[in-house]
């Protein structure tokens, strides 16, 4: 029983703000499961004699290397990349690389915390890891993207395979960056393997895997609402980002007869009362992935549209519903109490981590639907394991085959969510259930293979 004596909460957060020092976001991220982690461990000894929670705590490791590239002045450029291995109990380790300058190790290694929660509520067998650069693409030639990644695959090759690591896109990776890095990973390992997920479907992909994060979203969003005997249909929406996950949100608020008011990015965000329509998303599809552009164009193309510049977020727009899928801490305490005074009733993140700690509590308090990063944008990484399936097989499953798998699975994390998040009274405290169920899975496996 060396190590079972009662540790409460106020130390462990403690000690994990210690031995992080300048990491607030990771630190972040584990008080927010510790919070509920440690009520559910309270009569269960052997998650405290392995101690589980403080080695789900600790990366398996964080690999950080050096990234020269030439710009197309010809310029010397270096930049930090790093991949944190968090956890493979379940799985080999899996999650996303980012490029973008606010990236540091503390981010990543509470995206790569909270993935490993997350990949276990999908039910499928992955780890948790993230990845990353502070290489800032905005503004740079698509000949200096393609240098800067194949300079980082160089070096990331060695510490990834499809049974060891498997990375995918994130903020400022999508299709075009995992092209770049497969191609080079290829040409290094003269191997074609499923070491990288959210390639193009002529080189392995798999179908609605773009879609599956902002899709999941909304489909999580649709089953707290049938709790409620209510829908997403009629109901009016307030999304942030215009990437990947937003505009795909988006696209699903609209299918399912929502109507969605606003969009946003780094600068500011644009309201459309009248509306954003498919074809409006189309073209900031168009806009953010084609043409690299700015969210404030909107104003110049769709009459009767605003523009907020200042880097203002949209949480003041009066909406039933709100899916913050940009980034991190982009919704705090107050802007929580501004949404649940203008009578919003769920929110569903498509970002990790968007709502910072003030804001669950309040969220919590008032006991909304509110469904966190790890259960809500789960879609992403069920689908990538889903192409991983494909890969192993040499196969490629059809569209409305996968599309049924995504709702299943998402489905499936909404009744995890339940199963440990409800208090007896019809309400659901999603955190409390994702961060338990996500949090069995791993303990489990991690007992059954004593002290590695
Ligand atoms: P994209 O790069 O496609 O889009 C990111 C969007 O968020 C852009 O509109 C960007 O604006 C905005 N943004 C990024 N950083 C900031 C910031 N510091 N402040 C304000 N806005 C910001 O990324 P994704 O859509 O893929 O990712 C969005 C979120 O979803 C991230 O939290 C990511 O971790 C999460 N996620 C993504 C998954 C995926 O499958 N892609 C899976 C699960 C989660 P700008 O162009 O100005 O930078």
């Amino acid at each position: 029983m060396a190590n079972s004596e009662h540790v409460d909460l106020a130390r462990f957060v403690d000690g994990v703000t210690r031995r992080n020092p300048g990491q607030p976001e990771f630190v972040q991220a584990v008080t927010e499961v510790a919070e509920d982690i440690f009520g559910f461990m309270a009569d269960k000894v052997k998650y405290h004699e392995a101690q589980i929670l403080r080695r789900i705590a600790e990366p398996d490791r964080v690999i950080s290397f050096r990234v020269c590239w030439e710009d197309d002045k010809g310029n010397i450029r270096v930049q930090r990349g790093w991949r944190v291995q968090n956890n493979n109990a379940i799985g080999p380790y899996k999650g996303g690389i980012r490029f973008h300058p606010s990236v540091t190790e503390s981010v990543l290694k509470f995206l790569a915390f909270e993935q490993t929660f997350k990949n276990a509520l999908t039910g499928l067998p992955m780890g948790g890891g993230k990845g990353g650069s502070n290489f800032n693409p905005k503004g740079k030639s698509s000949n200096e993207v393609m240098r800067f990644c194949q300079s980082f695959m160089t070096e990331l090759y060695r510490h990834i395979g499809a049974d060891v690591d498997v990375p995918a896109g994130d903020i400022g990776v999508g299709g075009r960056e995992i092209g770049y890095m497969f191609g080079q990973y290829k040409r290094i390992t003269n191997q074609f393997t499923g070491v990288l997920t959210g390639k193009g479907l002529e080189w392995g992909g798999s179908l609605i895997r773009t879609e599956a994060t902002g899709y999941g979203a909304v489909y999580f969003l649709q089953n707290m609402l049938m709790t409620k005997g209510n829908a997403v249909a009629g109901k009016t929406a307030v999304i942030s980002g215009s990437g990947n996950v937003a505009t795909h949100a988006a696209e699903k608020i609209v299918q399912l007869g929502g109507k969605v008011l606003t969009l946003s990015d780094s600068e500011g965000f644009i309201h459309d009362p009248a509306g954003i329509t498919q074809d409006k998303i189309d073209w900031v599809k168009e806009l953010k992935t084609v043409r690299r552009g700015r969210i404030s164009e909107y104003v110049k193309h769709f009459k009767g549209a605003t523009f907020t510049g200042g880097g203002a977020r949209p949480w003041g727009v009066v909406c039933d519903v709100a899916l913050p899928c940009a980034t991190q801490n982009e919704l705090d305490g107050r802007d929580a109490e501004t949404l649940l005074a203008n009578g919003c009733m769920a929110v569903s993140e498509g970002a990790n981590m968007p709502t910072d700690l003030d804001g669950v509590h309040r969220f919590k308090a008032a006991r909304i639907l509110y469904a966190p990063g790890k259960a809500s944008n789960a879609g992403g990484v069920a689908v990538s394991g889903l192409e991983m399936s494909q890969n192993s097989a040499r196969i490629s499953w059809k569209e409305a085959d996968l599309q049924q798998h995504l709702l299943d699975i998402m489905a499936g994390i909404h009744a995890s969510c339940a199963e440990y998040g409800s208090d007896g009274t019809g309400y659901i405290d999603y955190v409390k259930g994702a961060n338990i169920a996500g949090f069995k899975k791993v303990a489990d496996a991690m007992l059954a293979y004593g002290v590695v």
